[in-house]
């Protein structure tokens, strides 16, 4: 009889222990009893000895042998995000797994399938077959070469899986089983894969692709590369190294939606190479299928969202974080991890390389570029010579005749557009910024006297309230600067821009695109199909059409309502527009039209306006990292957010002030704010509110964080839902 102590799916910071009979590893999945349930979990130590009553201590039910144990690398990386992220271990460990994994059902997993010629299909003659079954005769002439499995023949075709299955059909080919096994396929043998070596790197790819080849162990570098740069062609120059050496590359991107088009393109690059994708789009049996190719070290190239940090990799040798500054990296809800930062720690652990890449890198990775941390690679040229970035203006909506949001001036140049059969794109930026009280008459807008912060707009009982520091006060009847009484929300009304756009061009094909429209796949590459085959004038949609997309056909960008974001109570709201607006003004004029951005605003000589304008991010940069240095502001603190939301207001501000009062009285080195309103403060009605906490040093805030948390948990709060959310973004 051994001890075994188990991560299991409770929201306890513990582990559970348990006695079994048969010889168990680390890492290895089990049933145990818990109450009167069943549940699965993992296990995380053998051990000789319990604190438990031996009278009281169960066994386990069963060992689940139908996937191979997780890595002690893992499980210490796990380890290492439930206690930074204050999340429960069991969960931390169980939501890290596929679904499948997760259930107490036996896993049935397929056997990573494999493909070869039979003996008919081996003597076929290819050039007997119909001209048509192109697809077929390249499987076949594949095959010919080598086994291959499926992932391998897709790189040939996207329908490579349905052709495979006629051939099989047929009795050319057959399948046989490689099954997963635990020890890794890879590593250390040199691998030969073919790579399409399209371009000969500029001079400053070069440079960085040799800097990243150059480092020995554990080194981050910040690719910091202006759209069309040709970061991505650095990433396939890396990758194919790493390939050489028979490494696993795991690649992060931000958004399910652009995995296919990616995917595509990687497998177009490396023929031959095993690339599978880990995403949330996927059917948990897909998850299940390439998470285990991932762990048996066959997938060669991962390539997934945030959950796919996750992943085994036994072999991994290299990762590459695209638009690093991107916030859906950052999980909002559960563990509420960065998986960029949870990817630098990972790429520590292991002793390999790590590119973050972007054209707008978040303050947080250029300080850390900048003070040294990481290492900062440079592409300042377009990779494509004639390749032009977009010109930028200004519309000054004050001084214009508006549409019901949209000025005279963009619809002129919408029409041009549109005469010269040339696509539009209008960018609603849509972020739920709370808002903020501005004076049409002196442009002041409603500060904190308190702080750096603005105060926002509460207009059920008409407060300004200050989200940073709590000061509040009553809605002012006239500005106090000048005596205007007209004040208004900065930044809003454009419900109307469609019906707009159809009165004054009735014959434009207008396409609307936003999240909604795009969570399902079909209908999202139906929409991209559309766009590309230029069956659409005006393109109108939030920051979903912001990213990666190429459509030639694309001239203009028309960006609505940006100001509220440039006074916003969130300090984040201005870096993130930077980086939306240069990616949205990067889907213009990619080919060989040049592009043209339209920028409504009614603060054109706004500095942002200005970097953006001249292409300036170290400006724009260096400007806002001394504002947040001024105003004690991230990266130079570091931050958690206690948040609690119940349909009590009482109770809900009556647990965070305990909690406040709690943080106060433990004299740790953090500092500790009011209690404030959530930016959306009425959410399904229930009332939401939050605490922040901040410290100079991030080891002082964790010290803080591991003591204060147990203090929260005694604190009665059956109404209340609360959580702590560590770095915060969202405010
Ligand atoms: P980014 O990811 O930085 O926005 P891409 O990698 O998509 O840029 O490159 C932009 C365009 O330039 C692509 O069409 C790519 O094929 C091309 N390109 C990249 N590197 C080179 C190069 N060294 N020579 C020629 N064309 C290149
Ligand atoms: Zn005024
Ligand atoms: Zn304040």
């Amino acid at each position: 009889m051994s001890i075994v102590r188990v991560a299991l799916d409770i929201p306890l910071s513990t582990l559970f222990d348990y006695t079994v009979s048969e010889v168990v590893a680390v890492g290895q999945r089990v049933i145990v009893p818990f109450g009167r349930r069943l549940m699965v979990g993992v296990v995380m130590e053998c051990v000789a000895t319990t604190d438990m009553a031996p009278e009281r201590i169960k066994s386990v039910q069963q060992v689940l042998r139908d996937s191979a144990p997780l890595s002690v690398g893992l499980l210490d990386l796990l380890r290492f995000c439930s206690d930074y992220y204050r999340y429960p271990i069991g969960q931390t460990v169980l939501s890290a797994l596929p679904t499948r994994l997760r259930s107490d059902k036996p896993v049935i997993s397929r056997a990573i399938l494999s493909y070869r010629l039979s003996a008919s299909g081996a003597a076929l003659d290819l050039d007997a077959l119909p001209k048509r079954k192109v697809v077929q005769r390249r499987i076949l002439a594949k095959l010919a070469e080598q086994p291959c499995n499926l992932a391998q023949l897709k790189n040939l075709s996207a329908t490579a899986g349905k052709q495979l299955k006629a051939l099989v059909a047929e009795g050319w080919v057959e399948q046989f089983s490689l099954s997963p096994s635990p020890s890794p396929a890879c590593g250390g043998g040199e691998q030969k894969h073919t790579f399409d070596n399209a371009h000969t790197l500029t001079g400053e790819q070069q440079q960085a692709v040799d800097a990243v080849r150059a480092a020995r162990g554990y080194a981050c570098f910040l690719l910091h590369g202006v759209t069309g740069s040709g970061k991505t062609e650095v990433y396939v120059h890396l990758m194919h190294e790493v390939l050489l050496r028979g490494g696993q590359v795991l690649l992060l991107v931000p958004e399910i939606n652009l995995t296919p088009q990616l995917e595509q393109y990687f497998r177009s690059r490396f023929s031959d190479v095993s690339l599978i994708s880990l995403h949330s789009g996927l059917s948990e049996g897909e998850r299940l299928h390439n998470w285990q190719q991932a762990q048996a070290g066959t997938a060669q190239v991962v390539l997934g969202t945030r959950l796919a940090v996750f992943a085994e990799l036994p072999g991994l040798a290299l990762i590459i974080v695209d638009e690093e500054h991107d916030s859906s990296f950052k999980q909002q809800d559960g563990l509420r991890y960065s998986a960029r930062d949870v990817a630098i720690f990972r790429a520590n652990q292991r002793g390999v390389a790590i590119v973050l890449g972007s054209a707008t890198p978040s303050l947080e990775s250029y300080h850390n570029a900048q003070s040294g941390r990481y290492r900062m690679l440079k592409l300042t040229g377009r990779a494509l010579a004639e390749a032009r970035l977009p010109a930028m203006r200004c519309v000054n909506i004050n001084q214009t005749v508006m549409h019901h949001g949209i000025s005279e001036n963009l619809l002129r140049e919408i029409g041009q557009r549109i005469a010269r059969k040339e696509q539009s794109l209008l960018f609603i930026n849509r972020r739920g910024y709370a808002p903020v009280l501005m004076c049409t008459g002196c442009g002041w807008l409603s500060g904190c006297k308190n702080c750096a912060g603005k105060m926002v707009l509460h207009l059920n009982d008409q407060r300004l309230r200050c989200h940073h520091c709590g000061y509040q006060l009553h809605v002012p009847h006239a500005c106090p600067s000048c005596g205007n009484a007209d004040l208004h929300p900065v930044g809003s009304g454009t419900q109307r821009v469609e019906s707009v756009l159809q009165e004054r061009f009735p014959e434009a094909r207008i396409l609307r695109v936003d999240r909604d429209s795009t969570r399902n796949k079909r209908a999202w590459q139906a929409m991209r199909e559309q766009i590309h085959a230029n069956e659409v004038d005006i393109l109108v949609g939030t920051q979903m059409l912001a990213k990666g997309h190429d459509f030639p056909a694309l001239t203009l960008v028309g960006v609505l309502n940006p100001d509220s974001a440039l006074y916003s109570s969130d300090f984040r709201a201005a870096e993130k527009l930077f980086a939306q607006l240069v990616q949205v003004a990067g889907r213009a004029g990619r080919a060989d039209k040049p592009g043209e951005v339209l920028i409504q605003t009614a603060f054109p000589d706004h500095p942002l306006f200005h970097a953006l304008q001249t292409h300036d991010f170290e400006g724009w940069a260096a400007s806002q990292l001394a504002e947040r240095q001024m105003a004690g502001f991230p990266p130079f603190i570091y931050q958690a957010m206690l948040r609690a939301e119940g349909k009590n207001e009482t109770e809900v501000y009556a647990f965070l002030n305990l909690a406040r009062a709690a943080a106060v009285e433990m004299r740790y080195a953090v500092e500790t704010l009011g209690v404030v309103p959530a930016a959306l403060p009425r959410r399904a009605n229930h009332i939401r509110a939050q605490l922040l906490i901040q410290s100079a040093k991030r080891k002082d805030l964790q010290q803080f964080l591991r003591a204060w948390q147990p203090l929260l948990d005694a604190i009665p709060s059956r109404q209340i839902r609360w959580s702590l959310d560590i770095d915060p973004l969202e405010f």
